[in-house]
Order: structure tokens, then sequence, then C-alpha cells
């Protein structure tokens, strides 16, 4: 099991997952997700994806399940595809730029947001890399 060097699970899942599975929560998340956030965290410094473990109002960030007062039906979240990402050394769109002007930097990534306040990054099944503005 790929385990995150730089994130709590509880970072991940929202409170009501980790209190059923605990650290089986990360069961639920696509590798290739957890190593790109590795990998974020690594070149741009520190990162939030949820907050509510130090009691901020995110849980929905990462994994969404259909109790999720946000977002779509079948969004990447809900297959533990996809993180919303804020930044706190560098600006969104300065990494933004970075991933799309450089593919071969996070492999895993294959769709990004354009224009919104975090970094919406995703691992789904596609090729080439796929953009959309919200
Ligand atoms: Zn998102």
């Amino acid at each position: 099991m790929y385990r995150p060097r730089f994130f709590e699970t509880e970072e991940l899942v929202p409170k009501h997952i980790y209190d059923v599975r605990g650290e089986r929560s990360l069961e639920l998340l696509d590798e290739r997700l957890l190593k790109t956030l590795d990998d974020l965290r690594a070149s741009y410094g520190k990162m939030t994806v949820n907050d509510w473990l130090w009691g901020g109002a995110n849980h929905w960030r990462g994994l969404r399940t259909e109790l999720s007062p946000v977002g779509t039906p079948y969004s990447q979240h809900r297959f533990g595809r996809a993180a919303d990402c804020t930044f706190h050394d560098i600006d969104v769109e300065s990494v933004r730029q970075d991933i799309l002007n450089n593919p071969g930097l996070f492999p895993h990534i294959t769709f990004v947001e354009l224009g919104t306040p975090h970094l919406h990054f995703d691992v789904r099944n596609c090729t080439p890399i796929k953009t959309y503005h919200p």
C-alpha cells in the first residue's frame, strides 16, 4: 500500500469515512493520486487538501461520497482520483502552468481545471492531458 509521505490520511477523506475506516481509508484512493500529491508537495512546498482535522470546514476536497453536498455524480473525486489543493508558498496559477507546460513533470496528472482559486487535478483514464474551465 502506498502511504503518502506528506499527508495525513484525514486530509484526503471526509471525517465520516475516516471514523469508520481509519488508515484503511487510503484503500479508497488511487495510488497515482497519492504519489502525485507527494510529488506536488515536494516541488511546491506546503499545501492543504482537507482541513477538518485541524478544525477547518473542508471535508470534500479529496474523496467524495454520495453524501457530498458539492460536485457532480461522476466527479473523479467520487472515485478517489481527484484532489483540490491550496498552496501556501506559491500562487496556484504558477503551479497550473508548470503542470501544463511540462507534462512529464507529473506524469499521472491527466486533467486540470482552469481559473479556479485551488488546483483541481485528477488522474482519470485519458491522454493527452485535458483542461476544463468550470
Ligand atoms: Zn475538484
